[in-house]
């Protein structure tokens, strides 16, 4: 043993050292919050929640069944069935998602050419029941609504995913505005849109 080490243990330096560090911590702010009742704000581009988005004219959904979301899915875990003829519209009977098997990657969001399907900012929805992470149409679509609610009248969609589909700042000018109300779009949002394009 040195004579440092000697002198150290002496007057218990090391003891002194870690008190001092665990003052400094007391007094610091912490970086951990008391969740639930504290909440951060979510990031940008943060997926969360699957919601359908309903048409605020007709009440229904905007999927127009392309299955295009379905395909490109790496989970395999959309189901859509749908009527109609070749050639003809179709008409959505079944829409499903297993949230439990999404890994979240927002593909069927960037694929899909209607923004029909949006990965919500919603991100406490565990549970104890399989079944009610097993998202059917209505259930999307109410999530919708609950998403629609908690925006307080900003932006329907999350600015980071600039999803395809309809590019509002390419429409005509007389059609802007119907975009601008189904999507629930400040006059910010419109300009910023329009920029862009
Ligand atoms: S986010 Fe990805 S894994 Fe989840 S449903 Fe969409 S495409 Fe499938
Ligand atoms: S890609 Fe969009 S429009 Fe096509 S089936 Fe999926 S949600 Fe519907």
């Amino acid at each position: 043993m040195t004579f440092r080490d000697l002198i150290n243990k002496a007057l218990f330096i090391e003891i002194l050292k870690g008190l001092a560090l665990t003052l400094k911590v007391f007094l610091t702010k912490p970086v951990t919050i008391k969740y639930p009742h504290e909440k951060r704000p979510v990031s940008s581009g943060f997926r969360g929640r699957h919601a359908m988005v309903r048409d605020p004219q007709t009440g229904k959904e905007l999927c127009v069944a392309c299955m295009k979301c379905a395909m490109v899915c790496p989970s395999q875990c959309i189901y859509i069935k749908y009527t109609g003829a070749e050639g003809e519209p179709r008409e959505l009977t079944k829409y499903e998602i297993e949230a439990y098997r999404c890994i979240y990657c927002g593909y069927c969001v960037e694929v899909c050419p209607m923004n029909a399907i949006v990965l919500t900012e919603h991100y406490e929805y565990a549970s104890y029941k399989r079944q009610d992470n097993y998202f059917d149409k209505e259930r999307l679509l109410k999530n919708w609504d609950e998403h629609i609610k908690s925006l307080k009248a900003t932006s329907y969609s999350n600015k980071f995913w600039k999803p395809l589909g309809i590019d509002i700042g390419r429409l005509p000018a007389n059609k802007r505005q119907a975009e601008v109300e189904l999507k629930g779009l400040s006059k910010d949002d419109l300009s910023q849109n329009i920029k862009e394009a």
